[in-house]
């Protein structure tokens, strides 16, 4: 009997779902078992269209009871904490041991508070589902009891920070004033011009007020304190949303393996670990090392293209035959800019207003894990605009 080698993806996000429903589908030598502590995927570019309503639940956080049905993956609900290098071995939050011939591991980021004092506390972050429901709660409560002068923070003016004050701007239209807090000195930094023009724009547009130049070095339940061009300054408010910054936390390795400066484990052009044949890392837990590249971004657009190199490169491994480089095609950039509205430039192409919202809806929905889901989730979206 041959036997099946075991390939365990830690963390079923866009890299390790997708490598995960690659290997299944391709290959019948290796047992596929996905370790995830959530019962969904979340698609976290319309997590903005989940707040406003815009989408619904189960298209944008499908279930992973429905995505994995019948796809011969061995899914375990538990968070894996230790990994034994030397043994081919990990350990889970609950305590199960499992042996493995090739792990993945894509285990995402977390929200970086950068010692903030009082983000853990009193900030909200907008990463998950949880985060989700506490923004929604706060915004329920401010439109249900409007009073004078309120004021919702948010702290990071890049993609995340930008895309969520045009949103709660909508969402709160002459209700609540939106800081905008940045301690650089633009927003979108590194983003295309074209789309930072229409940005600067959508965000004057709805009255969202800028503050760059601010460091934000405490946030308390009612009020933040700034650093504001070295003045401190004291900025009431109804509630602090933190979107600055991504930090990594990967399960505990024995021994331990290299990492960037901002703590990603480091790779090979190929995804191996540095010194390591037995374990590849992709998605934003992950930097290439190496001269000859630059290590991709962290976003789910390198997270999908890292997920077929990745199966590819298991299967290799376990066979004994040449791996593959992975090269980032950069395919350009969506922001959703309010309800109805958003901005896109792709390749040379640029394009704004309820078109692009409706193109960067339709193209995402088309990227959804699990051919069955992404045509269930693209034939409700294509529906509910039939109906409008
Ligand atoms: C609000 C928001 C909007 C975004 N918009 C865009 C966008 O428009 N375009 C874009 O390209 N990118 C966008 N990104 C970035 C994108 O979400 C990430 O780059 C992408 O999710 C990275 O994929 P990943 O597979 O590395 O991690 P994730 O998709 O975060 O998945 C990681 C998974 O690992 C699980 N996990 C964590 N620790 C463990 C453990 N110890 N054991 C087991 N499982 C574990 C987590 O529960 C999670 O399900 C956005 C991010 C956010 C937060």
């Amino acid at each position: 009997m041959v036997r099946r080698f075991r390939v365990v993806v830690v963390g079923g996000g866009f890299a390790g779902l997708t490598t995960a429903l690659a290997l299944a589908h391709n290959h019948s030598t290796v047992s596929v078992v996905l370790v995830e502590p959530q019962d969904h995927f979340l698609f976290t570019p319309l997590l903005y269209e989940l707040l406003s309503g815009e989408l619904q639940m189960w298209q944008v956080a499908p279930s992973l009871d429905h995505l994995l049905s019948s796809r011969g993956i061995s899914w375990i609900k538990d968070k894996v904490v230790s990994i034994n290098r030397q043994h081919r071995c990990l350990t889970t939050g609950g305590g199960c041991e499992l042996h493995f011939d090739r792990l993945v591991l894509t285990c995402g980021g977390v929200l970086q508070s950068f010692g903030v004092p009082g983000v853990a506390d009193h900030a909200i972050g907008f990463r998950s589902l949880a985060d989700l429901r506490r923004l929604q709660k706060l915004v329920q409560g401010l439109q249900a009891q409007p009073q004078p002068l309120q004021r919702l923070a948010i702290v990071g003016a890049g993609y995340s920070g930008v895309e969520l004050a045009c949103k709660l701007a909508d969402l709160l239209p002459d209700q609540v004033l939106i800081e905008l807090i940045e301690q650089g000195d633009a927003i979108l930094q590194g983003s295309r011009e074209f789309n930072r023009q229409q940005a600067l724009a959508a965000l004057q547009h709805r009255d969202v007020r800028l503050r760059c130049h601010s460091r934000v070095q405490m946030v308390a339940a009612d009020h933040l304190k700034l650093l504001v061009h070295g003045q401190r300054e004291i900025l009431p408010c109804a509630g602090v949303i933190w979107t600055a910054g991504l930090a990594v936390e990967p399960p505990r390795l024995m021994p331990a393996a290299m990492t960037s400066a901002q703590g990603q484990l480091l790779c090979h052009g190929d995804l191996r670990l540095l010194g390591d044949e037995a374990i590849f890392a992709g998605g934003d837990v992950a930097a290439v090392s190496g001269q000859s590249q630059e290590s991709p971004p962290a976003t789910a657009q390198v997270a999908i293209q890292q997920a077929p190199v990745l199966a590819h490169n298991v299967l290799a491994s376990l066979q004994g035959e040449p791996l593959k480089e992975f090269h980032w095609n950069d395919l350009g950039e969506m922001l959703s800019l309010g309800c109805g509205q958003a901005t896109i430039t792709a390749k040379g192409f640029t394009m704004a207003g309820p078109t692009a919202a409706r193109l960067r809806e339709a193209i995402y929905l088309v990227r959804m894990p699990g051919v069955g889901h992404r045509l269930a989730a693209a034939a409700g979206w294509v529906g509910e605009h039939w109906k409008a």
